[in-house]
């Protein structure tokens, strides 16, 4: 079996509704316009990496429903190897009902589902999937003790492992830094990490130092339209850059940190090669910029095809 990127994730359909204002408690308003998507920080992340052409395996869990059937074949269709996907027995797959306002404000409620049942138990299944991949991608839209057995069977296999602990808060189990080789947050997790409240690059800066104390070997701070903060470690020291990303007109900023982790992971698969993370993390920066550019989350992330296009 040929080594891949394995993103071991959540699944989640999205349902949003445009509308003038919020409804208040008790109160029926009328939408404008209505879209569904597939989403969920995990396959957006799939989507992500296999655009770039990266050899993708998704491991996650949907119902036994029709978002169950349409998220796998969106997946299939942006050439994401699914047979690691499972169906619950009991819960539904994952959705976000979003609302948008006339301000372009939202209020979401995400109801897990299906996520909740992607435990420690289903890493074991997965155990030929996680060891047979080059890298694997986990996100914190699972229960933590599944991410802890799948960067274990990565780790004991000789696999990187990719924590992109979001969304994250206070409590996540800091623990699992011990078994991460590649760490990517943003400002806010930064902070629910090292507890370093995060306003200036200098607090960026120490949050990526306390981050490499923890365990891994690269810790990455996405900062917006500022860039990404990068930090090794090299010849036992930390190494911190700070890349600096191309000005663009940002329109709809949605999972630009799922585009940003799922083009690292692939770059870096493809290079097979984590000597040239700085590299990977410039190109990666590049693409998640490139993707603000565009409306919607996964719509936004560009193919191989286009880049090539584009940029020859
Ligand atoms: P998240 O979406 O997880 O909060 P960020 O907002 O830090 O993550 O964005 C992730 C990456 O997307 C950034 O490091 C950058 O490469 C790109 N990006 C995000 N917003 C912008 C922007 N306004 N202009 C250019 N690039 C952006």
């Amino acid at each position: 079996m040929s080594k891949n990127v394995v993103i071991f994730g959540s699944i989640v359909q999205d349902l949003i509704s445009y509308t003038e204002r919020f409804p208040r408690p008790g109160e029926s308003v009328r939408g404008s316009a209505f879209h569904a998507g597939a989403g969920g920080k995990g396959a957006n992340q799939a989507v992500a990496a296999a655009r770039l052409g990266a050899n993708v395996t998704m491991i996650g869990m949907v119902g036994k429903d029709m978002f169950g059937d349409s998220n796998i074949e969106s997946l299939r269709q942006n050439g994401v190897d699914t047979s690691g996907v499972g169906r619950s027995q009991e819960k539904h797959t994952a959705t976000a009902t979003i609302t948008v306002n006339q301000e372009a404000e939202n209020s979401i409620v995400v109801t897990l589902g299906a996520n909740l049942d992607l435990l420690p138990e289903f890493a074991d299944k997965s155990h030929s999937l996680l060891a047979n991949s080059h890298l694997v991608l986990c996100q914190g839209e699972i229960p933590e003790a599944a991410n802890r057995r799948a960067f274990e069977i990565a780790r004991g296999n000789g696999a990187k492992t990719f924590l992109n602990p979001a969304p994250g808060d206070a409590k996540m189990d800091k623990s699992i830094l011990s078994l991460t080789d590649i760490v990517c947050t943003n400002e806010n997790e930064a902070e629910f990490i090292t507890g370093i409240p995060q306003t200036t690059l200098e607090d960026a800066e120490n949050a990526a130092r306390k981050m490499l104390e923890m365990g891994p070997q690269i810790a990455i701070i996405t900062l917006g339209a500022k860039g990404v903060l990068l930090a090794q470690t090299l010849n036992s020291k930390p190494d911190l850059k700070l890349i600096p990303v191309q000005k663009v007109e940002a329109i709809d900023t949605t999972g630009a940190g799922d585009c940003f982790c799922g083009s690292l992971a692939a770059l870096l698969s493809l290079d097979g090669n984590l000597e040239n993370v700085e590299r990977a993390t410039r190109c990666a920066a590049k693409l998640a910029a490139l993707s603000v550019t565009r409306r919607g989350t996964q719509a936004s992330y560009w193919k191989k095809g286009e880049i090539l296009e584009k940029f020859p």
